[in-house]
C-alpha cells in the first residue's frame, strides 16, 4: 500500500515541467549579481508583493531571521503571537543568532489585535527595547488561518504609531491570497518586510524569498552572505521557484477544496473532532481519541501520513498539496475509516 503523505505541504516532488524549467534554466554566478533566472524571479515575486525588492534565499527560516536581523538589535524584543513559527521551529535563531527575546501574544490561531499590541510595547528603560511585531499568514499553528485584512491593517496601524517595523512571515500568504480572492500584496505592501516560501503549497523544491525596500534587501544580500546563504549558478534552484509562482498559484484552490472535503468526511466519524468551519486553507486539524502519537503510529500504520500539531495533545494536523487528488483524499477517509474500527 503506497502511504499518502498529508504531514506537510512540503513533501511535493517537482513536476516534470518544473524539473525541466530547471534543467534548461540561463544561469551565472550570483554572488556576483550575475544569474538571469534568480533576478527574474527576484523582479516577478516583489511586483507580485507591492514591494520594491526582493532576494532569493534558501530557507523561509534565513528569509525570516534576515528580517529578524535587519530590523533588531542586541536586547530587543519582537511581538508574535505565541505560537509563532519564529519562535517554535528556528532552532532559537531569535536568540541565537540575534540577541532577541520573544515577546509571546496569546492570539486566536494566531490572530492578535492591536490592544494586545499596544499592551505589550515597554515604554520605560528597565525592559528590553520593543522594535518589531512579526505576524504569520497563513498561520501554521493556527490550522492555516488567514488573517483577516482589515485586522492585519489595524495592527500594522498601531504598530507603526507605537514605533515598531513590521515583519509578515507570509510562508503561505498565496494559499490566504487564493482562499480570500484578494491578492497577495494586500497584505505584503502594508510591511517593512514579507517572507515567502516557494517550496510549501507553491510546490518548488527548495527556496524563499525575504522582500522589502531596496535599500532594506541591500542589506539583506549582506546578512544573507553572513549566514552562508548566497550560492552561486542559483538559477538552477530559482527556475523551479519562478515556475511555481507562474503555474501553481491558482491551482492552491484544488489545496483548500481537498481540505475541505478531507474535514467534512471526518466530522462522520466517531470519535473524532473536527469544525470543518475552521479550514481556511489547505490544513486540517482533527482531534482523535488517544494522545497523538498513538493516532499518528494507528494512521500511519493505515498508510496515512499525518503529523502531530502544538494546538493540544489529541490534535493531528492533515495537510493538503500538489501532490494529493481528489481520489486522495476519498482514500485517505476510507483507510483512516478502517484505522478507527480496527
Ligand atoms: C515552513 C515555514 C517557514 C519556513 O520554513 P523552512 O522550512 O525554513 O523553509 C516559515 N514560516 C512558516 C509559518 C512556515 O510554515
Amino acid at each position: 500500500m503506497k502511504p499518502i503523505d498529508l504531514r506537510s505541504d512540503t513533501v511535493t516532488k517537482p513536476t516534470p515541467a518544473m524539473r525541466r524549467a530547471m534543467a534548461e534554466a540561463e544561469v551565472g554566478d550570483d554572488i556576483y549579481g550575475e544569474d538571469p533566472t534568480a533576478r527574474r524571479l527576484e523582479e516577478l515575486v516583489a511586483e507580485r508583493l507591492g514591494l520594491e525588492a526582493a532576494l532569493f534565499v534558501p530557507s523561509g527560516t534565513q528569509a525570516n531571521q534576515i528580517a529578524m536581523g535587519l530590523h533588531c538589535r542586541l536586547g530587543d524584543e519582537v511581538l508574535a503571537d505565541a505560537g509563532s513559527h519564529i519562535f517554535h521551529y528556528e532552532s532559537g535563531a531569535l536568540s541565537g543568532l540575534w540577541g532577541v527575546q520573544p515577546a509571546p501574544l496569546a492570539g486566536e490561531r494566531g490572530v492578535f489585535s492591536p490592544e494586545q499590541v499596544k499592551a505589550a510595547v515597554r515604554t520605560d528603560f528597565i525592559g528590553p527595547r520593543s522594535r518589531l511585531v512579526s505576524l504569520e499568514n497563513t498561520h501554521n499553528r493556527g490550522g492555516g488561518k488567514v488573517w483577516p485584512l482589515e485586522r492585519f491593517r489595524e495592527v500594522v496601524e498601531a504598530s507603526r504609531a507605537a514605533g515598531l517595523a513590521v515583519h509578515l512571515d507570509g510562508a503561505r500568504l498565496f494559499n490566504a491570497a487564493v482562499a480570500t480572492g484578494t491578492p497577495a500584496a494586500a497584505w505584503s505592501s502594508l510591511t517593512d518586510s514579507t517572507a515567502v516560501c516557494f517550496s510549501k503549497g507553491l510546490g518548488a523544491p527548495a527556496g524563499s524569498a525575504i522582500l522589502g525596500s531596496r535599500e532594506l534587501i541591500a542589506e539583506a544580500r549582506r546578512l544573507r552572505k553572513r549566514l552562508g546563504g548566497a550560492m552561486r549558478q542559483v538559477g538552477i534552484l530559482a527556475a523551479g521557484a519562478l515556475y511555481a509562482l507562474e503555474h501553481h498559484v491558482e491551482r492552491l484552490a484544488e489545496d483548500h477544496e481537498h481540505a475541505r472535503r478531507l474535514a467534512a468526511g471526518l466530522a462522520e466519524l466517531p470519535g473524532v473532532t473536527v469544525d470543518p468551519g475552521q479550514v481556511e486553507t489547505n490544513m486540517v486539524v482533527a482531534e482523535f481519541p488517544g494522545p497523538q502519537a498513538d493516532t499518528v503510529a494507528k494512521l500511519a500504520a493505515q498508510g496515512v501520513l499525518a503529523g502531530a500539531t502544538g494546538s493540544s495533545p489529541r490534535a493531528v494536523r492533515l495537510v493538503t498539496h500538489l501532490d494529493i487528488s481528489a481520489g486522495d483524499i476519498d482514500e485517505v477517509l476510507a483507510r483512516i475509516r478502517r484505522g478507527l474500527a480496527g
